[in-house]
């Protein structure tokens, strides 16, 4: 056949790692299919989902500002998407596009792999945002005990608290106010780090710098992955817990879309050689 192509709709686009994940897999099990990254302008991407299904591309991924913007183009909604209310990969029916979020369950994959169990824990959530939210959706969905969401803005943490609390039945979502921690229970807790705080080129500040806090936490997963040791995960290891960055999720949200674009599974042993790959990209930049 002809070279089928996928790639990466956003804005900006620039410092993507997608096209080293895909064009790695596409090259190891011999598909021909090459991942392109496409910036898009503001107020242009329902033409691009247009465009893209009508030059036959075989999905999309979908980056910020669109995860959400782009859920009027779709014919189809995976049901977990729907909830969440944000696509990141977009796959091709003969109709037009079904849309999925596999931000989240790549982060339920990767977490597997470390072998993090969400299942009947008590789980401090920091940040409300958009990956947050899918954070609160996946704690909800996979039996955590208690979720306790804090946020900066408490007004934000009580309403994604009360839409994933009615969305997913269950009333597992507390929310607080970020400087409300010290009333946490006394208790050890699996902590999602889901702010922006720490990202490179802030990457000496922490959401919550007093070190009391992390001595609630037996294990601390970072969703930034950029730089791969952040100051949440060194405060957190500095009181015995394990910590994690947010690499694998990347990685395993990607290998998720190319298993749903060519409908096949990606073994373990392959994906564990293209994360090889991204780490030692990551240390070159
Ligand atoms: P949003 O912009 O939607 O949310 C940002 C969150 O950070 C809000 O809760 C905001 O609080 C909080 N925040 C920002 N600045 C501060 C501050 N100075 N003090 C306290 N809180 C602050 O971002 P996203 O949810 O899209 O992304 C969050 C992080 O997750 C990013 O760093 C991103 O890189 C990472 N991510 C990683 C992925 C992966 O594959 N590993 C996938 C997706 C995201 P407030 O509401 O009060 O403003």
């Amino acid at each position: 056949g002809y070279t089928r192509t996928c790639g990466l709709m956003g804005n900006p686009v620039e410092h993507t790692m997608s096209p080293l994940i895909h064009n790695t897999l596409a090259k190891k099990l011999c598909h021909n299919l090459v991942y392109i990254p496409f910036h898009v302008e503001q107020g242009k991407e329902a033409d691009a989902v247009k465009g893209a299904f009508a030059l036959n591309f075989l999905g999309l991924n979908v980056t910020v500002p669109y995860k959400s913007k782009v859920m009027d183009s779709l014919t189809e909604i995976d049901e977990l998407a729907e909830k969440i209310g944000a696509v990141n990969t977009l796959v091709r029916t003969p109709n037009g596009f079904k849309g999925y979020n596999t931000d989240m369950l790549g982060l339920y994959r990767a977490m597997c792999s470390e072998g993090i169990q969400i299942e009947g824990e008590d789980v401090i959530l920091l940040g409300a945002g958009g990956a947050a939210r899918a954070v609160a959706f996946l704690c909800a969905s996979k039996n955590a005990a208690r979720v306790y969401l804090l946020n900066r803005s408490k007004d934000k943490a009580e309403a994604v608290a009360k839409e994933v609390n009615e969305k997913s039945g269950r009333d597992c979502i507390y929310p607080m106010a970020l400087d409300d921690y010290r009333s946490l229970p006394d208790k050890k807790f699996l902590a999602v780090q889901a702010t922006s705080v720490g990202l490179y080129p802030d990457a000496d500040r922490a959401v919550i710098e007093d070190e009391e806090f992390y001595r609630k936490i037996h294990t601390g997963y970072d969703l930034i992955y950029r730089p791969c040791e952040t100051k949440f995960m060194a405060l957190t290891k500095k009181q015995r817990g394990s910590a994690f960055h947010g690499l694998k999720m990347l990685l395993y949200q990607g290998i998720i879309a190319y298993e749903l674009w060519n409908k096949l599974s990606v073994s373990e042993e392959m994906a564990l050689e293209v994360y090889c790959m991204l780490q030692e990209k990551m240390e070159i930049n």
